[in-house]
């Protein structure tokens, strides 16, 4: 074996071991120099593979260390946003120990109660719990760890740091490790003060208003009106209609509550209700007519976009409905006994009046007669004075009983108000000058003289004041005065003053003498007469003529009654009443005249008065036998009493004047009643009269009246 090629280990080995002459086989020594080969090969190959890896090694774990790098970036960034998240909510997230002590809070621990999240943790989660509800939150937490539950659920009040209560919702679970071992305690609380406090002022309105609902017995209802959709009933209602509160209602159970046949009317409102949107305000009865409800609904939009719906209420109404039963039962039987009281005063008015017509008409024929004594005739000055006293009380009564029934019809006719101040003045001058009162009128020339109202009661209220001045004034003055206060375009207001310089009267009474009944001092009837009724009735004439009247008065000095009222502008021509013609009483010489009477003692009266002027008398002693006799003979004029028997004066004019071929069609007719009512004068006038004359009655008035009469028909043939 050459030497180059022999191995090195192997030469290292020869000459290590091998000394000269030592002889070894060469197939040894080659075996062993190839095998030291091999293995050189085999070990380089090793190395190769080796330093192969090392570098794989050196790459992956480069590769690996890179990733890692990489892999803590992103968990850094990952537990960075989990901070910004778990900070940015508006829940506190929170953890506590096994002590129940903060271990974790995000900072809307700090927004929600006003502490920092540094000097809280540690704390113990009970310490900021509102008092009252510490116990609460220990008892879900006991829940919680007896297993009773797996996440509680509750609200609890914290108190801030500024000292405020505020509401939140606590979720709270248990932190158990993966051995089942505790751990503490976990979840978020919720800040639900606004929704809270909001929810609490909505359950507080709600009760308050079905509070409401119960104490006015009052339900509300809504009903879908065309589409589909869900009803709603208060509770109210439920109560009100006795229907089960759990029912899901409809508009049905509303309607067939009702009892026919407003049933059936409501049905009919409520589709006038769908097409015209005409509300509903209806009583209804329920329950056979037990109870009665009133029903009010009307058509509104309906909310979130819901179609039309019909909205209302229910009221319990039987209460009222009973009262205003009983209140018309007794409103009718006031209105009965007040019209029988009327009833009464008017008959009795009309049967006191029939006799004192024989009073006054026969005292008034014996005053004539020349042969009397002074005495007899002083006497006899005293029966008519009486008598005329007796009437005045008789009207007042009977005018007071009238307006208190409400049956008071004002007039609006044309009338010179001018003229008929003057002729009112006139008939007191007589009385005014036996005083020593002088009594003027003191009239404002912008008021128009002919003016629309009603004159019969202006008249009445001027004759009951001018008739108190001069009856409480002895001497001095009364004057009347009349004046324009406003122009109200087609209407005046005119203010008129009686003043007078008499007793007076004291300030305490200014006000009640207006009363009915009262008089300012009690010896005034005894002194002056009266009853105290006058102002009382003029005060109630004045207020119906939209007027006001008062009073200004100085004890000794003497009163001023002043009063206004409305008057129209009369457009019509006024229709003046002929002057009376002096002459005419010997004009009824021969005439013929019919007098139906049925009062023996006025029939006796007519006839003296009527001998007095030559006239013819014929008498009927009813409106039947008047009629017979109007159909034999033509009369120049008729004197008809109004209540007769078998037919009254108002029945029997009615057969005269329709007959066309009765003698009298055309005669004069004369009313004799002793019904002094204004409203009885018109109602005459109406009916086919031609005048009328209040029993009792002076001979000059009758005498005027027929005359009047009688000239008017000659004027119109
Ligand atoms: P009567 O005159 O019938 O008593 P009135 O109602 O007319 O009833 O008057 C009531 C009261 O008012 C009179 O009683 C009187 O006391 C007082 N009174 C009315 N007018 C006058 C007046 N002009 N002067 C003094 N007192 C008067």
């Amino acid at each position: 074996m050459k030497n180059s090629n022999q191995h090195r280990l192997l030469r290292r080995q020869i000459r290590k071991y091998l000394k000269d002459g030592d002889q070894v086989p060469e197939s040894f020594l080659e075996a062993i120099n190839e095998a030291y080969h091999s293995f050189d090969k085999d070990l380089r190959q090793a190395e190769n593979i080796l330093e192969l890896s090392s570098k794989a090694l050196f790459v992956a774990n480069k590769e690996l260390k890179r990733k890692a790098d990489s892999k803590a970036a992103e968990a850094d960034a990952l537990s960075e946003r989990l901070a910004r998240i778990v900070n940015n909510v508006q829940e506190v997230i929170f953890q506590t120990d096994l002590n129940g002590c903060w271990t974790f809070l995000n900072s809307a621990w700090e927004r929600i109660t006003g502490y920092t999240v540094e000097e809280s943790l540690g704390t113990s989660f009970t310490d900021m719990v509102f008092p009252e509800d510490k116990e609460t939150s220990m008892y879900h937490l006991s829940e919680l760890v007896n297993g009773t539950e797996k996440t509680s659920r509750y609200n609890l009040r914290y108190i801030t740091k500024s000292g405020e209560i505020r509401w939140t919702e606590a979720i709270v679970t248990l932190d158990i490790d993966a051995e089942g071992r505790l751990l503490g305690a976990s979840g978020t609380l919720t800040d639900i003060n606004a929704r809270y406090v909001a929810e609490e002022k909505l359950r507080q309105a709600s009760n308050n208003l079905n509070q409401a609902q119960t104490l006015t017995k009052l339900g509300s209802f809504e009903h879908p009106l065309h589409a589909e959709g869900s009803s709603y009933w208060s509770g109210q209602m439920f109560k009100l209609l006795s229907r089960p509160g759990h029912k899901q209602p409809n508009l049905e159970d509303l309607l067939t509550a009702i009892d026919e046949p407003h049933q059936q009317r409501l049905r009919e409102s409520i589709i006038a209700l769908k097409e015209y949107s005409r509300e509903i305000n209806m009583e209804v009865p329920v329950n056979k007519g037990s109870a009665w409800m009133m029903v009010r609904a009307e058509k509104q939009k309906g909310r979130l976009n819901r179609g039309d719906v019909i909205s209302g209420t229910l009221m319990d109404i039987t209460q009222r409905k009973s009262f205003e039963k009983e209140l018309i039962a007794s409103k009718l039987m006031a209105e009965k006994a007040l019209a029988a009281k009327s009833e009464f005063l008017s008959n009795m008015s009309h049967e006191i009046r029939t006799p004192m017509n024989a009073i006054v008409g026969l005292t008034e024929i014996i005053l004539r007669e020349e042969e009397l004594s002074a005495q007899a005739k002083r006497n006899l000055e005293l029966v008519e004075y009486s008598a005329d006293n007796l009437l005045v009380i008789i009207n007042d009564i009977l005018d007071y009983s009238k307006i208190e029934a409400n049956k008071i019809d004002l007039e609006k006719i044309p009338f010179n108000l001018r003229k008929a101040l003057g002729k009112l003045l006139d008939t007191w001058r007589l009385k005014a000058d036996g005083k020593k009162v002088a009594l003027k009128l003191d009239w404002d020339e912008q008021i128009p003289e002919t003016l629309l109202g009603d004159p019969y009661r202006l008249n009445q209220i001027l004759l009951n004041l001018i008739s108190n001045a001069l009856k409480f004034t002895k001497e001095g003055s009364v004057t009347i005065k009349a004046k324009m206060q406003a122009d109200l375009g087609e209407r005046f207001d005119i203010l008129f003053e009686v003043r007078d310089t008499g007793i007076g009267i004291p300030e305490s009474k200014l006000k009640s003498i207006f009363e009915s009944f009262t008089q300012a001092y009690t010896d005034t009837t005894r002194n002056f007469g009266g009853t105290g009724l006058g102002l009382a009735i003029s005060k109630r004439l004045i207020e119906l003529q939209e007027g006001k009247i008062w009073v200004e008065s100085k004890v000794g000095e003497g009163s001023s009654f002043f009063f206004n009222v409305i008057l129209g502008l009369s457009t019509d021509g006024l229709v003046e009443t002929p002057e009376l013609d002096t002459s005419v009483s010997s004009n009824l010489n021969g005439i013929d005249i019919l007098v139906a009477e049925d009062n023996k003692v006025n029939q006796m009266l007519i006839k003296q008065v009527c001998k007095n002027w030559n006239a013819n008398i014929s008498i009927a002693d009813n409106g039947r036998i008047a009629v017979e006799k109007s159909k034999v003979q033509a009369y120049d004029v008729i004197l008809m009493d109004l209540q007769m028997p078998e037919l009254n004066g108002f029945e029997a004019v009615e057969k005269i004047r329709e007959d066309d071929a009765n003698l009298n069609l055309n005669t004069p007719i004369l009313a004799l009643t002793a019904d002094a009512m204004p409203e009885t004068k018109t109602y005459v006038e109406r009916s086919g009269f031609n005048g009328y004359v209040t029993k009792p009655f002076k001979s000059e008035s009758l005498l005027r009246e027929i005359t009047l009469c009688m000239e008017s028909r000659a004027q119109s043939k």
